[in-house]
């Protein structure tokens, strides 16, 4: 298990929740027992705030998701709208509500990067990967191609953590006694970098090596059996990490070529993140399916999307007739109130000219977190937008890694003074001391601040960081 420096979070008259009722999604058992969860109570702006009165700002924007902040008025006024007039009904059987045909109409408006023809609810990310993989094996059982089923994702990708969405991520404590990944899913190279370039190997040519790769991995599995790829444009969980020059469209020549699907899982990228409305238009993606949730009700509510190019859509509409109803949905497919507090996002979005917002604070964001590049625990700083990642590793090499068990002692939680951390829990432990959340992802530290995040906020969030690791080093 990942090692966490979490503090030791006393709470307030007495009460606590050491040993809590929940099975806790992606935290250790020993840190349910042996910790108090960190209780956040109250969200402002960039900020939150734990349940002892702790004002923290929040840097990953809960989970790279609440874009617009902690407290839009608007977002929660739509949302009572909605509940005050049909909180609820369903979109099965061509009943449906006004609010998700709006929305729908909207994303495909708002997508173009290509021409997309429809819009499918879900309620998640993870069951937006999961619906891509249904939607591309129905088309290919359309198509008379039963064979083509295979997937082709990407090491240290993250696609979500159902059991589709799960055995598409390429992060192995995601697979690690799950049984995972499923046999139909094939994982190529990572396309970082710095960590993975060959010496003297610049970016294209990097580039051209792993979109070779990915051709002979189609060419070995046989190209009738593969199905789709799915890439994120910039690898979030995993660790931020953008594509090297000209990837994209080398992947995209490859996967091309036999007939492959591109799915643009856009679940973090969309809606501004990368300083452009979709990551697809950044990096010049010609998806045929694109996954979103997120930023797209700022996470208000839960909802999330798939986009579907319409010569995909045209086999599935088509198919559906010959069968009779195609048979696949969620109970909240299209949930009204979920739907309402998304299109109020995306009226907000172009009302601020978001794109424009993220343009403007972005640099001071980059270049102020990048400015402590020459510490000698930083590997590398990397990011784009308001999206960035910084790796730890020793002697500034990515060949050099910090040993799991890093010989920081953290002196300053009594019971785990004699516990040795990995560097990465260790700084974001620090961050959280000063008043900073941020992810931890091995030796990675995560950020992805909200869009509203203003100048002063942001020199807080670099004083900070700078604090934590003056700490660390
Ligand atoms: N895809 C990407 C790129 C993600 O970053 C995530 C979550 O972080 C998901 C899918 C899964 O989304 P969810 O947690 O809403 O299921």
């Amino acid at each position: 298990t990942e090692p966490s420096l979490a503090k030791d979070n006393d709470v307030k008259n007495g009460e606590s929740f050491k040993g809590h009722g929940m099975l806790a999604p992606f935290t250790a058992g020993w840190q349910t027992t042996d910790l108090h969860p960190l209780v956040i109570e109250k969200s402002e702006g960039s900020y939150v705030y734990d349940i002892n009165g702790k004002k923290y700002l929040d840097a990953l924007a809960g989970l790279w998701a609440t874009s617009l902040g902690g407290s839009e008025p608007r977002l929660v006024d739509a949302a009572i709208a909605q509940l005050k007039k049909l909180p609820f009904y369903h979109s099965f059987w061509n009943r449906t509500t006004k609010p998700s045909l709006d929305l729908a109409k909207e994303l495909l408006e708002m997508f173009t990067a290509r021409k997309m023809a429809k819009a499918f609810f879900v309620n998640s990310g993870s069951e937006a990967n999961d619906t891509q993989v249904k939607l591309v094996w129905y088309y290919n059982n359309a198509l008379g191609r039963p064979n083509k089923k295979k997937f082709i994702a990407r090491a240290k990708s993250y696609h979500g953590s159902t059991l589709i969405a799960a055995s598409l991520s390429g992060l192995p404590a995601l697979h690690q006694k799950f049984d995972l990944p499923a046999p139909f899913v094939l994982h190529t190279d990572c396309p970082h970098y710095w960590r993975y370039h060959l010496p003297g190997e610049t970016e294209e040519e990097f580039s051209t090596r792993l979109a070779n790769n990915l051709e002979q991995l189609i060419l070995k599995e046989g190209p009738e059996t593969i199905a789709a790829f799915i890439a994120e444009p910039v690898m979030g969980a995993g660790g931020v990490m953008l594509p090297p020059a000209t990837y994209f469209e080398k992947v995209q020549a490859v996967v091309k070529k036999y007939d492959i699907l591109f799915i643009a899982d856009e679940v973090i990228c969309a809606f501004g993140r990368l300083g452009t409305m979709f990551g697809c238009d950044k990096y010049n993606i010609n998806p045929d399916l694109v996954s979103l949730a997120k930023a797209l009700s700022s996470s208000y509510l839960p909802i999330g999307a798939v986009l579907v190019s319409p010569e995909v859509s045209e086999v599935i509409h088509a198919q559906s007739n010959k069968l009779g109803i195609f048979s696949h949905g969620f109970t909240y497919s299209g949930h009204p109130t979920s739907c309402a507090v998304a299109l109020e996002t995306l009226k907000i979005y172009k009302e601020r000219n978001i794109v424009d917002q993220v343009n403007k604070i972005a640099p001071r964001f980059q270049d102020g977190v990048k400015a402590y590049s020459d510490s000698p625990i930083i590997g590398e700083i990397r990011g784009t937008g308001l999206i960035l990642g910084t790796e730890f590793t020793d002697n500034k090499s990515p060949n050099d890694p910090f040993p799991p068990e890093w010989g920081k002692f953290n002196t300053q939680f009594f019971i785990y003074a004699f516990v040795k951390h990995r560097i990465g829990a260790y700084f974001g432990a620090q961050c959280e001391k000063h008043g900073m959340l941020v992810r931890v992802s091995g030796d990675n530290i995560l950020m992805s601040p909200p869009y509203i995040i203003s100048p002063g906020e942001v020199d807080e969030l670099i004083s900070k960081y700078g604090k934590a690791l003056k700490d660390t080093e």
